[in-house]
């Protein structure tokens, strides 16, 4: 698409059970900023901090409290409960980044994807990340090393209903080979650009097209 037709940000939305590598591929697609230029969503968080984390940067973590006063002020565009933590989605920063023609990333579970596909429909284009199997997601909860037993074992419970939820997204990738699930979210996000309802720039690039004047 030529660079100067203007366009809404898209919001792409990656989930996944706990473990199958959403935030590996994340990380990938934000390392690689040069290929997609996405930013990513900070979410609030009341989930303690991971010693591998950093308040601001992968999450933004405060109390209940505090919370509760973003959730019931409308400052969270969406929030959910997940492994017994809440977490949401902060309103303005997302919503500034897409009037700017920013497109972002929400590494969010499937309860946050479904308010965000309410309510900002056209906006959204959802990935559902399936880990190949269930004995590899149980290997690469371990192998992560950042949470307890317990909180592996929890999550590991939850993961089959996490994957009951495949159908309501747009698209599915099994993260077998993580380059190649890497570029398939990447062709995703490449052809959902080019879709002409999110380029409402088209109608003035074509009429300057169309006026032309060619010696
Ligand atoms: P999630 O964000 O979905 O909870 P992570 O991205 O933290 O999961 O990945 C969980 C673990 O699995 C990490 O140690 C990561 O390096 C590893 N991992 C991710 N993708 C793959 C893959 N395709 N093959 C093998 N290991 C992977
Ligand atoms: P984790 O504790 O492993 O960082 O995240 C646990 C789950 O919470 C993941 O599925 C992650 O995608 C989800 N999550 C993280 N931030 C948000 C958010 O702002 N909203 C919702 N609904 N889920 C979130």
């Amino acid at each position: 698409m030529h660079n100067s037709i203007k366009r809404r940000g898209l919001m792409l939305v990656l989930s996944s059970p706990s473990g199958a590598g959403k935030s590996t591929i994340a990380r990938m697609l934000l390392t690689h900023k040069e290929e997609l230029d996405l930013a990513l969503s900070i979410s609030v968080t009341t989930r303690p901090r991971r010693a591998s984390e950093i308040d601001g940067v992968h999450y933004h973590f405060i109390q209940t409290r505090e919370f509760e006063r973003l959730r019931d002020s409308d400052a969270l565009i969406e929030w959910a409960e997940v492994h017994g933590n809440f977490y949401g989605t902060p309103r303005e920063a997302a919503e500034n980044a897409l009037a700017d023609g920013q497109d972002m990333l929400f590494d969010i579970d499937w309860q946050g994807a479904l308010q965000l596909q309410e309510k900002m429909k056209g906006d959204v284009v959802s990935i559902f990340i399936l880990p190949p199997s269930m004995a590899d997601l149980k290997e690469r909860l371990h192998r992560r090393a950042e949470d307890a037993e317990d909180v592996i074992n929890m999550r590991l419970n939850n993961a089959r209903n996490e994957i009951e939820r495949w159908r309501s997204y747009d698209y599915v990738i099994v993260n077998e080979d993580l380059d190649r699930a890497y570029h398939q979210v990447q062709s995703i996000v490449t052809a959902e650009r080019l879709r002409r309802d999110r380029c409402p720039g088209l109608f003035d690039f074509v009429s300057s097209l169309l006026d032309e004047k060619l010696d």
